[in-house]
């Protein structure tokens, strides 16, 4: 407990300093840094070397912080009060007068935001006096963090600090779900679809602004090695990743899950990708993963994760 106290109270130090600190939280490690400082956000797409254009998403302990910067209604108070804290993101309309710097938002009107639960992350939040700045602590385009081991892997001494909150439980990104204008949901995420979309308005009132999620490239979440997804067979030379137990052991052999459970399969995934890429194997494939709830983002990353070009 103690060295967790101390550990906020370094990873605070810095982000006071406006250095980035990779903080954990219960969907993968993010790479935070002041939401309101220009000079620190900077950093941030630097480290990850990331395109300017591709905004940040802002995590804030709680309603009386979020007030400051955006405008809420009803309908964002329903979700808040049904998932949050928890993995979900919400893209709403940036306050005038608000501190958030402009390299957060890529000088847009709209923001993105989300309330971590976890408990590290948390207490850090509620001794800074701003929100952070936190996409995935990962080199652009590449697998997302899910251990303090992950992020090291990934940028080294370049970062001041990891803040170490264990193996994230969720180990996928945050549902996006867009509420100005038109609703719906932009990511796919850690929340299922159907769980979400029983609160948002259908056919609602057209945008003015068409808001898309600028970061959702084709190639994302890359092991930088060949991928084969819906495999049955696969060839001895590749990983093959399992999710349900089969007779045989063979080293290439690495189960994803035992027994088809999807959760356990989200949260092994991006560590499995980083085991057998370092593990120096050319290739992956993948067993067929069924295309339902949390199946639907498993499928998602990883046919983003298999795109070359
Ligand atoms: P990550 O970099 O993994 O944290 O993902 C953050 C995602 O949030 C990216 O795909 C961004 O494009 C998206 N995002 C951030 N701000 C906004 C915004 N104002 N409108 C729509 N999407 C956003
Ligand atoms: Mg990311």
């Amino acid at each position: 407990m103690n060295t967790n106290l101390s550990n906020i109270k370094k990873a605070a130090y810095y982000l006071n300093n406006n250095d980035c600190v990779a903080i954990p939280t219960e969907t993968v490690y993010g790479l935070a840094a002041n939401a309101y400082s220009g000079k620190a956000t900077k950093k941030i797409f630097i480290l990850k070397k990331r395109p300017k254009t591709n905004p940040l998403i802002v995590h804030y302990l709680n309603l009386a912080d979020l007030k400051k910067d955006c405008e809420i209604d009803k309908q964002f108070l329903k979700l808040y009060s049904r998932f949050c804290p928890g993995p979900i993101t919400f893209v709403l309309k940036l306050k005038k007068g608000s501190k958030i710097s402009k390299n957060v938002t890529n000088k847009k009107t709209t923001i993105a935001v989300r309330f971590p639960k976890h408990k590290l992350t948390r207490k850090l939040l509620k001794i800074l006096n701003f929100p952070l700045a936190a996409p995935s602590a990962n080199i652009s385009q590449r697998i997302s963090s899910v251990t303090k081991l992950d992020v090291v892997e990934e940028f080294g001494k370049k970062i001041k600090f990891v803040l170490d909150g264990g193996r994230s439980r969720e180990g996928l990104e945050s549902t996006i779900v867009n509420l100005v204008g038109k609703q719906k949901i932009l990511r796919l995420g850690s929340i299922e679809k159907n769980k979400i979309e029983k609160y948002l308005f259908k056919n609602n009132k057209k945008s003015q602004q068409k808001i898309t999620v600028p970061g959702q490239g084709k190639i994302h979440y890359s092991p930088g090695i060949p991928m084969r997804l819906n495999i049955k067979k696969p060839k001895k030379s590749e990983a093959f990743l399992l999710i349900s137990k089969r007779k045989n052991k063979n080293k290439n052999y690495f189960y994803l899950s035992k027994n088809k459970n999807l959760r356990e399969i989200a949260r092994n995934l991006y560590k499995t990708l980083r085991i057998v890429k370092n593990l120096g194997f050319k290739s992956i494939s993948v067993e067929k993963i069924p295309n339902k709830g949390i199946g639907e983002t498993i499928n998602d990353r990883l046919l983003r994760a298999a795109k070359r070009k």
